[in-house]
């Protein structure tokens, strides 16, 4: 990067960031005590309405860093569009838009939209109808509107290219030009990036004007910060021996959630199945999952119902799940820069997170390209009778299944339902359950899940199915306990 990197100043807490209170009060409630160096050089800068372009790794806390900015000039009661956020996939605008509802939560009166592809363009247009205030958009479905007139720009004032890099990876390049040029002059633009590959960099220079670079290295980073190490390691292997080879690294890495990649789609189903009948609690990731099982099963491992997600490449591009200790490879990826997408997500949050790759003879090239790429050597594990006690008793050892499990309800947001309103009917003399029985609780547009106690679960489900949310009736089930 030819670019000045201006360092973060070193700011004590979010107090002196000039946020609107009732913003603080949210980050207070959030747990969050400090900025992240990006939140703290880039918050400033978007506040004083400069373009910026923001570079940081994943897991720094990028989100926050324009979604605060954006919440805190935005005008309520004005339902005209303010802000456009553009990110590459489906997941990552889900997870855009859930941190800005997070974080607008004593906005009242917030609409945040969720504009992707892979759903129904009605439901969309009306929601763009009524009005919004922030649109969260893939570059495909953002075009599809902007074609049929159904997406106002005019009152855009700040538009966010949010996982630049990726975006251009897959190819989006020319619709995001396209995004751009529809928009006001006037407006902001601001730009975050894990890297800034030139064609990233030309597009700055095209649309943006005067920006404000930030740029965090890890080195600049303090002790305890959100930017996490990625220990990478790899361990040699044969065809048969895969599975076992597996369990040897889960047995050896512990871990509340793991990762698992394969290149094939034949490969996942046959491993999910495997991995269950031996007792792991897994789900799986494919082309083939219709999108609310996709949805769902991706809320049970974020809710930690599910511990070990087996995924393609594609049916895992842009999956943001928070809190990722270990990503294994069970097949080492053809190209290097997707070995690098897989690694990624481990680590986030601060916490160190642990990559293994699985390889076979013959693969020597291929991974000396990945060390080329990422300048980073990975450790030749070694696995040996000394240190493996076999299979069963690896599995034995190892395999436990999920201290939650997943209740669906079919509320959510547009029945008014609130996270609080599902605790409370759980809890409490309705419920009767004890509040360290309830994890994380997901409410959706038109469903919710909820993570509870595995000991616990049939219960709630049937509190839930007996009592009220909100004063009406809502159907709750279990979800993927069929086997
Ligand atoms: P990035 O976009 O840089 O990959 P995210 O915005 O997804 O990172 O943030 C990663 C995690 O850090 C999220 O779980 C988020 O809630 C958390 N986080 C963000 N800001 C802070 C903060 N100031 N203090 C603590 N945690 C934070
Ligand atoms: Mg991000």
């Amino acid at each position: 990067m030819t670019a000045v990197a201006i360092v973060a100043p070193v700011h004590p807490d979010f107090a002196s960031l000039a946020l609107a209170p009732s913003l603080l009060t949210v980050v207070g409630e959030l747990g969050y005590t400090r900025p992240t160096p990006i939140q703290a050089a880039s918050i400033p800068a978007l506040l004083a309405g400069e373009d910026l372009i923001g570079r940081s790794k994943t897991g720094s806390g990028k989100t926050a860093a324009f979604a605060l900015p954006i919440l805190h000039g935005l005008d309520v009661g004005a339902r005209s569009i303010q802000a456009l956020v553009v990110c590459p996939t489906r997941e990552l605008c889900a997870q855009v838009a859930r941190e800005l509802r997070t974080l607008g939560r004593r906005h009242a009166g917030l609409t945040v939209v969720e504009v992707v592809g892979g759903q129904p363009i009605r439901r969309q247009l009306d929601a763009l109808l009524r009005g919004v205030h922030v649109v969260v958009g893939t570059p495909g479905r953002l075009l599809d509107h902007l074609g049929r007139g159904s997406l106002d720009t005019r009152s855009i004032r700040t538009v966010v290219l949010d996982e630049a890099d990726r975006m251009f990876d897959m190819g989006f390049g020319p619709d995001v030009e396209r995004i751009l040029g529809a928009l006001p002059r006037s407006r902001q633009t601001a730009m975050f990036s894990a890297t800034f590959p030139p064609a990233v960099e030309a597009l700055c220079h095209e649309h943006l004007r005067d920006a404000v670079r930030v740029a965090i290295d890890e080195n600049e980073t303090e002790p305890g910060e959100a930017v996490p190490e990625i220990r990478q390691g790899r361990l040699e292997t044969e065809r048969g021996d895969r599975f076992h080879a597996l369990c040897w690294v889960l047995a050896r890495h512990p871990h509340e959630s793991a990762l698992i990649f394969c290149n094939f789609k034949t490969t996942v189903a046959e491993l999910e199945r495997s991995l269950t009948d031996a007792g792991f609690s897994a789900g799986r990731l494919d082309g083939d999952l219709d999108q609310f099982h996709r949805d769902q099963v991706l809320a049970r491992f974020r809710n930690g119902s599910v511990r070990l997600l087996v995924a393609t490449d594609v049916a895992g591009r842009g999956l943001d799940v928070e809190g990722l200790d270990l990503v294994v490879n069970y097949e080492l990826p053809a190209q290097p820069d997707v070995y690098v997408h897989r690694i990624g997500r481990t680590g986030r949050a601060g916490q160190p997170g642990v990559a293994v790759s699985l390889t076979t003879g013959g693969q020597e090239e291929r991974l000396a390209a990945i060390e080329a790429l990422t300048g980073v050597p990975i450790e030749p594990l070694r696995r040996t009778e000394e240190n493996d006690p076999g299979l069963r008793r690896l599995i034995a050892s190892t395999a436990r299944g999920s201290a939650m499990q997943t209740v669906l309800i079919s509320g959510g947001r547009k029945d008014k339902v609130r996270a609080g309103d599902i605790l409370g009917a759980l809890t409490g003399e309705a419920g009767g359950l004890d509040g360290a029985d309830v994890g994380r609780i997901e409410v959706q547009d038109r469903l919710s899940y909820v993570a509870v106690s595995s000991r616990v679960a049939r219960r709630a489900v049937d509190r839930l199915n007996r009592g009220r949310i909100k004063g009406k009736r809502f159907r709750a089930t279990l979800v993927g306990v069929s086997r």
